[in-house]
């Protein structure tokens, strides 16, 4: 824990990379974990029912699980948000790179949040492209409409589609001129995640994670812990 503390006193451009892992402590299961999503009974797997094709396809089923397992509107930030949060408002950190769709980064205080998957708090309209609060999309009793008759749809990124140029950009440029990446709660298995660390040239590569991953013996220093423990000390 000191060797982290030294490190952050050391750096001024922090990056933090994030997965689910860092919302799970804030009561969002983690969808592709064991204990996640997958070992629950639904006619489809989560993965095919946050597809592209199955939205298209089933979109009042889309909006069925989406609202019942994917939306967590009163989850509350946890430690490790907080911490970031206040690393940010220090001026050490520059920005937060989340796979996440929740928003907790945005409600601990972090400004500047680059979500690769996009969040559940922004939705739009199909048709028109017109904004809706994600109140529209909790009451509607069906599909979600808009007054223009077009479908709304959350702003996340689903399986099948692409992940924006521009967001995948701006993620790879501050990881490029980070002096410090911290990396916590992904198992850096699933793409983006790999190639984004390729472009760190940084001195200080973090890794926190519960269980090992196969970038742990190229890490300057791994932390097996929760999280939100992990960072505490910066909140
Ligand atoms: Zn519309």
């Amino acid at each position: 824990m000191s060797k982290l503390q030294d490190y952050v006193t050391q750096s001024n451009y922090i990056v933090f990379f994030g997965g689910a892992g860092v919302s799970t402590e804030s009561g969002i299961p983690d969808f592709r974990s064991v204990d996640g999503l997958y070992n629950e009974k639904w006619k489809y797997p989560p993965e095919v029912m946050i597809s592209h094709s199955f939205f298209k396809r089933k979109t009042e089923a889309f909006f069925d699980f989406y609202r019942s397992r994917l939306l967590h509107l009163n989850a509350q930030p946890n430690n490790a948000h907080l911490a970031l949060a206040a690393l940010e408002k220090a001026g050490k950190l520059k920005a937060v790179i989340t796979q996440n769709i929740d928003g907790l980064h945005q409600k601990a205080g972090s400004e500047n949040v680059i979500e690769l998957h996009g969040s559940v708090w922004r939705n739009f309209c199909l048709k028109c492209k017109e904004s809706h609060p994600v109140s529209t999309v909790t009451n509607a009793a069906g599909v979600p409409l808009c007054n223009c008759g077009g479908v709304i749809k959350p702003d996340i990124v689903l399986y099948e589609e692409q992940l924006d140029d521009d967001i995948m950009i701006s993620a790879m440029d501050h990881i490029a001129r980070a002096d410090m990446l911290i990396i916590g709660g992904t198992s850096l298995a699933v793409y983006p995640a790999a190639g984004l660390l390729e472009v760190f040239k940084g001195e200080r590569l973090v890794l926190i994670n519960k269980s090992a991953t196969h970038m742990d013996k190229m890490a300057d220093l791994v932390i097996s812990d929760n999280i939100g423990d992990a960072l505490a000390c910066f909140v």
